[in-house]
């Protein structure tokens, strides 16, 4: 079948939820992916930062593919040996000590909102409410769009559950003037993914903590877009010298299988109790053994550091674009360039048709999130692909 065929299928077929590009990837290496028709595309958004240990790495096909023929579903009625396994490769690279494990960033944010309230009740607080952030992002569920600080996510889904209120991001003194003691835990992001890529001060989330400490609340970090070394680090939060309490993970956790994570310290974790949360998928074998893969090809070849690297290379390069590019922002391989006139789908579009994947994350802003095994050779590629864009769209 070609792309065509295909995206007729599906618009057909499929919900309306999507207004998807006219392409039908059927095949993957590394940065590359390979439509229908058999055009080749450099990826630089891998997923929407999911794909980090690049397209179907082998050892990562191999673990997926020696699992799958193994087992691949029991439940968490019993015990799940590569959930063990996952569980305490995290809590060494993290600061956490436990971890459960669900199928999505919305599913591990819920985990971690329902932690939070758990662990108030049991500390005796009178608050339930958690602060997040404007333009913040934290998944669609009902919870989660009531958590995420855009209104155009939850305008038409109301009523909405109770217990959540904002503060603007980066604002140290209006998160200071929000918490009252209906408040029981900010919930961020590091850094906004979604939100346009949006870098917060240095001492932010120290100040944050700080907060957090001095009213006895907790720190939630939703890692989803920034976690398993996206920015350059293991985690968003190790640039700024302090740790949350609870944290979310998914999108990169098992490159491409399903799977998310809400990780916590023992004195919040154990807040929860059996029968407290659940998940029939929720760290399954496929998913953690693909998790576990992920993190060894991630150790093997030095990824974390690449995406340091990588990330800065490619935030200079683009700045030597000029013209319509007036900066660039970003930590590691999740890079926004900012443009001067509102032209990032145009130019979004224009990359596509040169065999380049980025994504227009807001109307003046280029979202770039290539898989973390990028070098030099595919920025180089991928900037002037950038530049030819530009150049064409005018
Ligand atoms: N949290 C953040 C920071 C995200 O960027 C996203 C997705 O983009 C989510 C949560 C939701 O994750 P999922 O789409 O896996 O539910």
């Amino acid at each position: 079948m070609t792309n065509k065929e295909y995206c007729e299928l599906l618009a057909k077929h499929a919900m309306t939820t999507y207004r998807p590009a006219p392409i039908a990837f059927v095949r993957g290496r590394g940065p590359y992916l390979w439509d229908a028709d058999g055009q080749q595309y450099l990826d630089f958004l891998a997923g929407i930062a999911v794909c980090s240990t690049g397209h179907c790495h082998p050892k990562v096909a191999e673990a997926i593919a020696h699992q799958a023929a193994t087992l691949i579903h029991t439940s968490n009625l019993y015990c799940i040996p590569p959930q063990a396994l996952l569980a305490a490769k995290l809590c060494e690279i993290s600061f956490a000590d436990r971890c459960f494990f669900a199928n999505s960033g919305a599913e591990a944010n819920e985990a971690a909102i329902k932690l939070a309230r758990k662990w108030a009740e049991r500390k005796g607080l009178k608050g339930r409410t958690i602060i997040t952030a404007e333009a913040s992002f934290h998944g669609r569920t009902l919870a989660t769009i009531t958590a995420t600080g855009q209104e155009k996510y939850r305008k038409h889904f109301v009523p909405l559950p109770a217990g959540f209120r904002y503060a603007p991001y980066n604002d140290v003194a209006a998160l200071a003037a929000a918490i009252d003691d209906e408040v029981c835990a900010i919930m961020l992001e590091p850094l906004q993914g979604e939100g346009g890529v949006v870098v917060p001060a240095e001492d932010y989330l120290a100040k944050v903590r700080d907060l957090c400490n001095q009213h006895g609340i907790l720190f939630i970090l939703d890692e989803v877009q920034t976690g398993m070394g996206r920015t350059g680090r293991w985690f968003g939060y190790e640039h700024s010298g302090v740790t949350p309490d609870i944290m979310t993970l998914a999108k990169a956790l098992a490159s491409g299988v399903p799977i998310g994570a809400c990780v916590a310290k023992e004195d919040v974790a154990s807040a929860f109790e059996p029968g407290d949360h659940a998940s029939t998928f929720g760290g399954n074998h496929l998913a953690c053994a693909a998790a576990l893969a992920t993190i060894a090809v991630m150790e093997e070849e030095g990824l974390v550091a690449n995406a340091e690297r990588m990330g800065a290379y490619l935030q200079e390069k683009l700045k030597g674009l000029g013209g319509i590019v007036a900066g660039t922002r970003g930590q590691g391989l999740l890079v926004a360039a900012l443009l001067k006139a509102p032209k990032a789908r145009e130019i979004d579009i224009a990359c596509r048709e040169r065999g380049l994947l980025i994504n227009a994350v807001a109307e003046d802003k280029l979202r770039f999130a290539p898989p973390l095994v990028v070098g030099e050779a595919e920025v180089d590629k991928a900037v002037a692909v950038v530049g030819e864009a530009i150049e064409a769209v005018g």
